[in-house]
């Protein structure tokens, strides 16, 4: 029997122990959780939090307890010898729908829980992945000799029961939780130094605006005044300069040693102290957020204006930082944050001659959501609170399929004139961190990185309209034509976005100026829900666009010169099957509850035009109220190019309703 129909019939868990015994590593028993300073369980987010910032996923439910396991995957390279005439037979180069959707059946299996970060079922999958490219003769390029490139993920965390905190020079009693808290990005190790107030901890040159002009707050705990002067947003509004990221790093680039964040003085808002709100991100420097009578004090004690003036003078683009002479303050983030050690998995399948050393990548992410609450997940769906596994079938099992398929294929074309590299990312979900990773810690030169296919969801192939979408069809010279004709050789309709910079795998290297493209069939209402299992994979669809995928990279791989790098100002844009209008936005994680976040706003779109602005949460389009990007394809299938519609966002603390003419595709 043909060896994948007989793997096909393998239940998943005997599937697993042949593929980690082909791997040459241990069936995960489990992995160690590492800590260091934490936090506790998602708050609700402030308005500042940019809305890249999802809230730190819940603990995943089945964490790896402490034996380390960490799979020792040193593969022996196994030398693949090029295929005989014989072996290129017409069904070792073409996916077969059952291999496609026995990958996707094993991935999408209950038993490997969702594929969350931080879970026992994320290993399992990776093992499953470097055993197939064992299998279908990749070489292991991770780290020493493996498949796997590892790095530590921060997984959230907790407030330390033990925390230093001390303020030198003033009598007023400082207590966390009351005076002050610590932010969930809030990190770096113990602090202590003189206190500078610096305004609002600005650089903003379009406002000919500087708080560190003249200043130097090298070692010092910077207290800054929170959001920017008014003038410069407009009511209700600010702009991405008064994020608490933006003013953080800046702190930290300018050297110092903690940041204090006090509340806007606002006669008529009563000043409280923001509830502390557990986060992935770690912004590297302790950072707190103090009340205004704890600033006061230090403003007095260091013999300074109190902070209405200063605020009344900075507010008019005065420079009114300065140093609090004889105020100091000690003490450390007062933050834990938990930490899993991740992988992606890679293999490579080594070009012969003189342009080998150069690679064409092949990617997506094998990460998924994990078991979770569906409210975690979906937040206009606030009923489900049980726990379930989000099986990620189609976000991105089909994915992963597709990379392991398009590696057979093109191994079975050796030889070949430059050499592939697969690449499986892990912690897409959570923020492109697996992909990020790698553009940071190559494991081949990025120069010799000629392009990379990215491969997010293919699992839902359109049969009615065979249209497959691709980010990127300008992101080289040489893509449009290229990708145009590969697509409609495989009796597909090409929907093509030019630019490649989206919420995807591919996005870390197109900002490396490395030419990529987004491959992929269409957002579903399964998306991100508990429902993405395998029966809904269209698996002929499935393996028909990985087949598309290795006819491209092959292309790639063998002309004689590379693809022109090309860069496309305009951001893609996802949009549902069949809608004819364009709004010009990238939806983004929506972390207040109340709507779909902008995550982008294509310049000279419909948006732009009417003045939309990134960090906008749309809440309402006409009377149709807005809790996600579902809702938001809903309420937009019904318009035509042309119509306008009143949009309403959420604004900073304030609603705006905006009307904006539709475009089309
Ligand atoms: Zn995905």
């Amino acid at each position: 029997m043909h060896e994948t129909s007989m793997r096909r019939i393998l239940s998943t868990t005997a599937m697993l122990s042949v593929v980690f015994t082909l791997a040459g590593c241990e069936a995960p028993e489990s992995k160690p959780i590492t800590t260091m300073q934490h936090h506790t369980g998602p708050q609700p987010a402030a308005p500042e939090m940019a809305s890249a910032e999802p809230a730190a996923a819940v603990t995943p439910v089945e964490t790896k307890p402490a034996a380390d396991s960490t799979p020792t995957a040193v593969v022996e390279a196994v030398s693949i010898p090029s295929p005989g005439a014989k072996e290129r037979s017409a069904a070792a180069l073409k996916v077969h729908p059952d291999d496609f959707l026995a990958h996707v059946a094993v991935l999408a299996d209950d038993n490997l829980g969702g594929r969350g970060i931080g879970s026992r079922g994320i290993d399992q999958a990776a093992a499953y992945i470097a055993g197939q490219y064992a299998l279908i003769g990749a070489q292991p390029g991770g780290d020493n000799g493996t498949y796997f490139q590892e790095f530590d993920v921060a997984l959230g965390g907790k407030l330390t029961d033990e925390h230093n905190f001390a303020v030198d020079g003033i009598s007023m009693p400082i207590a966390r939780g009351t005076d002050y808290i610590p932010f969930g990005f809030s990190g770096g190790d113990s602090f202590d130094g003189e206190v500078a107030f610096v305004g609002y901890g600005i650089v903003n040159p379009e406002e000919n605006h500087d708080d560190y002009a003249g200043i130097d707050v090298t070692d010092k705990v910077v207290l800054m005044l929170r959001r920017e002067p008014p003038s410069w947003g407009g009511p209700g509004q600010t702009t991405r300069k008064a994020t608490f990221r933006n003013k953080v790093y800046t702190a930290k680039e300018k050297g110092a040693a903690a940041v204090l964040i006090v509340n806007r003085h606002d006669d008529n808002v009563e000043d409280r102290l923001m509830r502390f709100r557990a986060q992935r991100s770690d912004f590297g420097i302790p950072s707190f957020h103090i009340t205004q009578e704890m600033a006061s004090a230090l403003l007095a004690a260091g013999g300074s204006d109190a902070q209405a003036s200063l605020q009344a003078a900075a507010d008019e683009g005065q420079n009114v930082s300065r140093v609090l002479a004889g105020i100091r303050m000690s003490g450390d983030s007062g933050v834990q944050k938990s930490y899993t050690r991740e992988r992606n998995v890679i293999g490579i399948i080594p070009g012969d001659g003189p342009l080998s050393h150069e690679f064409v990548v092949i990617g997506g992410h094998y990460d998924h959501l994990g078991k979770a609450p569906t409210s975690m997940m979906l937040r206009s769906d606030r009923s489900d609170n049980t726990p379930r596994i989000h099986n990620g079938a189609d976000d991105n099992a089909s994915g992963t399929a597709g990379i392991i398929e398009s590696g057979r294929i093109l191994a079975a074309r050796r030889p070949l004139k430059r050499s592939v590299m697969l690449i499986a990312f892990t912690a897409e979900e959570v923020g492109l961190l697996g992909s990020k990773h790698y553009v940071e810690n190559p494991t081949v030169p990025l120069e010799d990185t000629v392009a990379m296919i990215n491969m997010d969801m293919i699992g839902r192939f359109d049969e009615d309209g065979q249209t497959l979408q691709v980010f990127g069809t300008k992101a080289a010279e040489e893509f449009e034509t290229m990708i145009a004709r590969h697509v409609s050789d495989a009796g597909m309709v090409l929907r093509g976005s030019e630019s490649a910079s989206g919420p995807s795998d591919h996005s870390p290297f197109y900002e490396k100026k490395i030419p990529s493209v987004h491959v992929f069939t269409g957002l579903h209402g399964d998306y991100h829900r508990p429902n993405d299992d395998v029966d809904k994979v269209n698996a002929e669809g499935g393996a028909r666009v990985t087949d598309v995928v290795a006819a491209i990279a092959y292309d790639i791989s063998e002309r004689d010169d590379r693809v022109t790098y090309n860069e496309v100002k305009a951001r893609a844009q996802v949009s549902g099957r069949r809608s004819g209008v364009v709004m010009g936005i990238m939806p983004g994680y929506a972390d207040n509850n109340v709507g779909m976040a902008i995550d982008g706003v294509s310049s000279g779109g419909p948006a732009e035009k009417a003045g939309m602005q990134t960090g906008d949460v749309i809440t309402r389009i006409g009377d149709a109220k807005i809790a996600n990007i579902q809702d938001y394809m809903a309420a937009l299938r019904n318009n035509k190019p042309g119509d306008v519609v009143k949009v309403t966002v959420r604004r900073g603390d304030s609603d705006v309703i905006i009307d904006v003419k539709l475009g089309g595709r």
